[in-house]
Parts: C-alpha cells; sequence; structure tokens
C-alpha cells in the first residue's frame, strides 16, 4: 500500500506505508522521553526534511539516468531509505559511475548549503547530548550534518550501496562487467564481514548493515551473472511458436479452463482473428472476483499491445518485462507475428544457460 505524491519532473513519488510506523515510533519515543509537543513537533518535522534530502537523492540519480535516455517509473520512499525504480542501470562504466554518483552527490550539495548553520559558532559550543533534542536552534545544522553522514554511508563500496556501483563502474574500466561484479560484490561481503564483527563490540546496527550488504551483494552478483548467460540471445532463440489464443467476447471462464487445462500462464487475446491484447494468470484471478466468471475476456484483457522485433536481444525483453509488468509480449518477424514470449521464457533461457555453462 502506497500513498502517492503524484508526478515531480514527470516520476511519481509514491510513500510506502510503512513510514506512518517511522512516525509513531518517533513519536512514541520522544514522549517516553518526556518531551513536550512542541519539541515533539521539531523531531516529526527532521524526519520529514531529512525524506525530502532523501528524495532529492533519488532524483539525483533518476534525472542523471534520464540524461543517458534511462526513465525511472517512480520513487518510493520506505522508513529505512528511498528506492528509485530505473528502468535499468547504465551498462557503459562511465555513465553507470555518474548515475551512481549523482545520489551522494546531492546531499554533498545540501551539506553545503546548510554549512553555514553548522559552523556557527553557537551550535558547536552546545553539549552534543544537548543536540539530540532537536528544536529551532539546531534544526538546520543537523540537517546538514545528517546529509554529510547520507552521503557517507551511501558510499560505502558495497550493493546495495551507491558505492557498490560506483566500485563496480571503475572495476569495468579495466574488465568484463560480469568479472567487476564478483569482484565488487566480494569486496562488499569483505566489508561486511567487517561490519558484522565490529557490531558485536560497538553497535549491534553494523551487524544489520552487515547483513544487509551481504543480501544486496549476492542479489547484484546474480542478476548481472543472469543477464550475462542471455547476452548474445535474440528473441528468436526464446520464441514461443504455439501459443493460446481467447476471442475477446468468451467468457473469462473460458479462460479459467484454458489456464486449469495447459501449461500456459498467458494468453493472446483476438478478434476477427487479429491480436486486440493479452492476459495473464493474475488477472483472470482478478477477473473472476471483480467482474464475475460470465463477463467477456475482453474486459480485463491488456489492450497495451507490446510488439518486439524478432532479431531484438533477449536482455532488452527482460528489461521491457520489468518495465511494463506486461503478461506477454508479441513477436514480429517482418509484418508477420511470429510468436509471443513471457517472462518464463526468459527465465527458461536463463536456467537452460546457467546448465549449460556449468557443463563447460
Ligand atoms: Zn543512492
Amino acid at each position: 500500500m502506497r500513498l502517492s505524491f503524484g508526478k515531480i519532473f514527470g516520476i511519481r513519488v509514491d510513500i510506502h506505508w510503512t513510514f506512518a510506523l517511522l512516525i509513531i515510533w518517533i513519536v512514541y519515543r520522544n514522549l517516553s522521553e518526556g518531551l513536550d509537543a512542541v519539541h515533539i513537533g521539531w523531531s516529526v518535522a527532521f524526519i520529514l526534511s531529512l525524506f525530502v534530502c532523501v528524495t532529492l537523492h533519488e532524483f539525483g540519480h533518476a534525472l542523471t539516468a534520464r540524461r543517458y535516455g534511462i526513465q525511472t517509473k517512480d520513487i518510493t520512499l520506505y522508513p529505512i531509505g528511498g528506492v528509485a525504480s530505473l528502468e535499468k542501470m547504465p551498462e557503459k562504466p562511465i555513465q553507470e559511475l555518474w548515475v551512481a554518483l549523482a545520489g551522494p552527490a546531492v546531499n554533498v550539495v545540501i551539506m553545503l548549503l546548510l554549512s553555514p548553520f553548522i559552523l556557527s559558532a553557537d551550535f558547536l559550543q552546545k553539549e552534543t547530548a544537548e543536540a539530540f533534542v532537536i528544536d529551532g536552534s539546531n534544526f538546520l545544522p543537523m540537517l546538514g550534518i545528517i546529509n554529510i553522514w547520507l552521503a557517507l554511508f551511501n558510499l560505502i563500496p558495497a550493493f546495495p550501496m551507491d558505492g557498490g556501483r560506483v566500485l563496480r563502474a571503475l572495476l569495468s574500466l579495466r574488465m568484463h562487467r560480469v568479472k567487476a561484479t564478483q569482484a565488487a560484490a566480494t569486496i562488499g561481503k569483505i566489508l561486511a564481514v567487517g561490519f558484522i564483527i565490529t557490531g558485536f563490540y560497538i553497535n549491534p546496527f553494523l551487524i544489520f548493515i552487515g547483513l544487509f550488504i551481504i543480501l544486496g551483494a549476492h542479489t547484484e552478483a546474480e542478476m548481472v551473472k543472469a543477464q550475462s548467460t542471455i547476452s548474445g540471445f535474440t528473441l528468436r532463440d526464446a520464441l514461443m511458436k504455439n501459443y493460446q489464443t481467447i476471442e475477446k467476447s468468451a467468457p473469462i471462464a473460458e479462460a479459467v479452463k484454458l489456464l486449469l487445462n495447459g501449461e500456459a500462464k498467458n494468453f493472446l487475446v483476438t478478434h476477427n482473428n487479429q491480436p486486440y491484447g493479452v492476459i495473464g494468470r493474475d488477472q483472470i484471478i482478478k477477473g473472476i472476483t471483480s467482474v464475475g466468471e460470465t463477463a467477456a475476456v475482453e474486459s480485463i484483457a491488456d489492450t497495451q499491445l507490446i510488439v518486439m522485433d524478432i532479431d531484438v536481444p533477449v536482455n532488452d525483453v527482460f528489461t521491457e518485462f520489468q518495465k511494463s509488468r506486461t503478461p506477454l509480449i508479441l513477436v514480429r518477424e517482418g509484418a508477420r507475428l511470429a510468436g509471443v514470449i513471457d517472462l518464463e521464457n526468459v527465465t527458461e533461457l536463463i536456467m537452460i544457460n546457467t546448465a549449460r555453462g556449468k557443463l563447460s
């Protein structure tokens, strides 16, 4: 569940519902520390301002990526930080480097803008312990300081942090992207072990960061490996020539039957033997409750047909599935419909090629 802020620079900004828990937790902690309503107000305003900075950080990534022709679906704010869903990361090392650096760079700029407040003698003279209670006197300097931390934290050279991407991009200048990713993931894992060990002595939070890095490093390495197994393949290699179609006037009950009877989970919807739309398992299941099984397939079909050429690399279709969330993509050869492809085909191709790779 998300609350949407609408679009900024053409990118949707959402807040995840768990964000409310963060605010409740801040209020609860401040209450238990005996702070009054004014101070609680300052704390909440501080957290909200912090997340404005996090959002600007994500826009740093998104708008830099746009310069390289890569769009961003949305920016979502979670209590632990923001995520900009870029269609993909640029594969050119120098472009990935700039996109990754742009986020932390925003925090450095904010910090510089607030630096007069940080350097103000008034703030520096205060006791450190006292500075932790946010109020009008330390709001801006603390916001500046936290932006330094945001920049430094994100530059830790480990996935899923921006620093991991910076490291991979730098390594990619010298070696193959898959090798560079593996090397960056290994460096990240070594760092993570360091964090976990230090965490036992200093702060349990470091253990949490360590585990987060290990998971991130693993996911990134696996994804790049998967993509590399299908590089060089085109849709010709993964295409389904035998696929199920359903007429748009047919009842949803018939789609249910197709779903239960065969292997296919995604179907091409036709009208007068011409492609009209696509439906997938999820839409059929949703359709049963929303419009009922007697309604026509037409009412639940996705009519935004995506057609791709048979010579397009499979990697592109992989990106397209993530971007559009369509169940099925049509593949054409010249003017003729050569077949269809779904995400399962791509996954199968990855599995087959991984197995072949292990053999050789
Ligand atoms: Zn970032």
